[in-house]
């Protein structure tokens, strides 16, 4: 059994439907995976109906934006209750936030001489989550920028003249958030973004998992984060990151992948069968 915990659709920063994506899924040879778009689940239903479709089971998931004195720090959650009315409250906040942080970064880039505008994003994003990634693209598509990373590299990353930090969600929030309703939280791509002492508060506060298989993890990491696991009795999880398009990472989905023991350990804690 071929399982992938990390996919994305074009409800966030990817580029395929639900439908598409789980299309790709079982061509590529999975049985299980989870759509993670950040900060909203409106590819979920989708992404479930294609998955009963075709034969793959697809886990309701979310990758939760929240940060620590202003680094990202992304929370996974497995098997929510997604339908929550004031889980639901709160998402439609973080996508207010959101479309509030993209025109400040877009005001950045306006006063850096780059004449785009929202409105131009807003054509990429339509009704997804609003995102970097929109911007990047609107960048690159209007000649700004050489290609989808200088963008990032020379603008919109940390620390470059046109960054705006994300949602102000602490990760104690985010795990909340997802335990409330019924889910199983995990550090997500611990090796990309977070700290020693970071990843020892997330385990302080109570994370169920590490994402240890990861494109950004070489076998080193891996081992790394498999020995924390093992040591604070967290659970495991893995996957892609794929989202398509302008990153070239298409090679991906399929190639990251975890046993199905993690997913059966998952459901054991939470008495799902
Ligand atoms: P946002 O959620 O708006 O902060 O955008 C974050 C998303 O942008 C991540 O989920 C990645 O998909 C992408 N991203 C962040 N940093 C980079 C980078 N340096 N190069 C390429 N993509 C990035
Ligand atoms: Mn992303
Ligand atoms: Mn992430
Ligand atoms: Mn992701």
């Amino acid at each position: 059994m071929k399982v992938d915990l990390h996919l994305h659709t074009y409800y966030s920063d990817g580029v395929y439907s639900p439908t598409q994506v789980v299309m790709k899924a079982k061509e590529n040879g999975l049985d299980v995976i989870s759509i993670v778009d950040h900060d909203t689940t409106n590819g979920l239903e989708e992404a479930i109906e294609a998955g009963k479709e075709l034969g793959v089971e697809v886990i309701p998931g979310i990758e939760l934006s929240s940060n620590i004195n202003g680094t990202d720090i992304h929370i996974l959650g497995y098997f929510i209750d997604w339908k929550n009315e004031n889980f639901q409250v709160y998402l439609r906040i973080f996508r207010e936030l959101r479309i509030q942080r993209a025109k400040r970064i877009v005001e950045k880039l306006n006063a850096l001489n780059i004449p785009v505008e929202f409105e131009s994003v807003v054509e990429i994003a339509k009704d997804s989550i609003i995102s970097r990634v929109h911007i990047a693209t609107a960048l690159v598509k209007q000649g700004f920028v050489n290609d989808f990373y200088e963008a990032f590299n020379k603008y919109l990353g940390v620390g470059c003249p046109a960054y705006e930090k994300n949602i102000d969600l602490s990760p104690r929030k985010a795990i909340r958030l997802i335990s409330e309703v019924g889910g199983l939280s995990f550090i997500a791509h611990p090796g990309k973004l977070i700290s020693e002492i970071d990843l020892a508060n997330l385990i302080e506060l109570g994370i169920d998992g590490i994402e240890v298989i990861h494109p950004s993890h070489d076998e080193e990491l891996i081992r790394y984060y498999r020995s924390i696991a093992n040591e604070y009795f967290l659970l495991e999880s893995g996957g892609s990151d794929f989202h398509g398009g302008v990153r070239n990472d298409e090679h991906n989905i399929g190639n990251y992948t975890v046993p199905y023991k993690f997913v059966k350990m998952m459901k054991q804690r939470l008495n799902l069968k």
